[in-house]
């Protein structure tokens, strides 16, 4: 018999198997609402025109080549990344104390930076918001870290939180590191104010605690790139800041399988920044040794080439206002058909997702007599929707909840 007779099943996905059931529906009124991946009007994957222009840039270029990149990647790709978060005015920036080491997408460098943290930071607890994307969990569990929760949303209200996110905070252990979502929060679509920001930051020093930001979604909530990076900006400002950002490309140029994104730590010397970089090649060099180059070289080039990046901030608003304007078609398709209940909360919500509050139960129901995949939390994205089956949507909701 093999050696791994008795080995178990590895445990299944909770986003990215709902796919694989979507493929194996034959129905053709399926509705593939749970995976977070934008689709156009006419539910298609999109490559953005910036892209196809800087990849045609980059493959033509006589001086590209497949040499290895450096352990820490792309160097112009994690300048201007860094740039792109902090703002090219930041302070911590141009005192040359932010390292940044480009990664596999937001995933790797989530996992880099936990890595790290596990290796060279004396807190070993980490704190989430409740709910959290669920690889969170997963990423901070594999290095050896414990998780615990802060209190994030509010069910009857279906908004955030807020007293409770400050009380938790408030008693977690001095030092612990604190995961942060800078905007358009996954699952929840629920963003705290600056003002909460504010507040939340008061408390994150006060109690000493470390900032991980995870920036997935930079311009993809509000369709705007400094907006977005506000929370992430309040913070590096504030004196004596140390903090870590994982940052993705994956929906903000829509390169989610060319897996492009950077981590970055803030830190309080160039001294300190150096050593750093130091520990973190080595973390990479017996992982994967360096990262893919054809992904970055095309965010650098946008993100270097002002009518590329111009154009590229057009492409983004317009997903983004297509977001909104799916809000908008699923809240009057329920309006239309008297849904019970107040459902003005799939306005205010923000980003990619909707959570709706949908129990488990009427979850299957929306999967197995509706064919709409949404996770079984509730969670669907509304990138996934068009104007066309806005009302769809709608009736199979009012169907599950009634
Ligand atoms: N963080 C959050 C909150 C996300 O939603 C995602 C994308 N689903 C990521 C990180 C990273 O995704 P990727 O590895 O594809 O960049």
């Amino acid at each position: 018999p093999s050696v791994w007779e008795d080995i178990e099943p590895g445990e299944v996905d909770p986003i990215l198997s709902i796919s694989d059931v979507w493929k194996a529906d034959a129905d053709p009124k399926k509705l593939n609402l749970g995976v977070g991946a934008y689709r156009t009007e006419e539910g298609k994957p999109l490559v953005l025109n910036v892209v196809r222009k800087a990849e045609q840039a980059v493959v033509s270029d006589p001086g590209t080549n497949k040499e290895y990149l450096p352990m820490t990647g792309n160097a112009e790709f994690c300048q201007l990344s860094r740039e792109l978060a902090f703002g090219k005015s930041s302070t911590p920036v141009q005192e040359n104390r932010v390292v940044t080491v480009q990664t596999l997408s937001g995933t790797g460098a989530l996992r880099l930076g936990a890595e790290f943290l596990a290796a060279h930071y004396p807190c070993k607890l980490v704190y989430l918001s409740d709910p959290s994307w669920p690889s969170h969990l997963t990423i901070f569990n594999k290095v050896g870290l414990q998780v615990r929760y802060y209190r994030y949303f509010h069910a009857e209200s279906k908004g955030l939180d807020f007293q409770g996110l400050i009380s938790d905070l408030c008693s977690a252990p001095q030092g612990s590191v604190v995961v942060l979502h800078n905007c358009a929060h996954n699952p929840t679509g629920c963003d705290p104010t600056l003002q909460q920001w504010r507040a939340i930051l008061e408390i994150v020093v006060q109690r000493q605690l470390l900032p991980f930001f995870d920036s997935a979604y930079q311009g993809f909530a509000s369709g705007d790139l400094d907006e977005d990076a506000a929370s992430l900006r309040m913070f590096s400002a504030a004196p004596g800041m140390e903090l870590l950002l994982a940052q993705s490309y994956a929906k903000n140029m829509g390169l989610y399988g060319e897996r492009v994104g950077a981590l970055s730590v803030q830190c309080l010397s160039k001294r300190v920044g150096s050593r750093i970089e130091g520990q973190l090649k080595a973390l990479i060099r017996p992982m994967y040794s360096n990262p893919p180059i054809h992904g970055a070289a095309i965010a650098a080039k946008i993100l270097r080439d002002k009518d590329l990046y111009e154009e590229w901030k057009v492409e983004l608003a317009g997903m983004a206002g297509r977001i909104k304007a799916m809000r908008q078609a699923l809240y009057e398709e329920l309006q239309r058909r008297k849904a019970p209940g107040d459902w003005s909360f799939i306005l205010r919500q923000i980003g990619m997702f909707s959570y709706t509050g949908l129990t488990r139960e009427q979850c299957e129901i929306m999967t197995r007599k509706h064919h709409v995949y949404l996770t079984m939390e509730g969670r669907i994205s509304m990138a996934g929707l068009s104007a066309s089956r806005a009302g769809y949507l709608a009736e199979a909701i009012v169907d599950a909840i009634k």
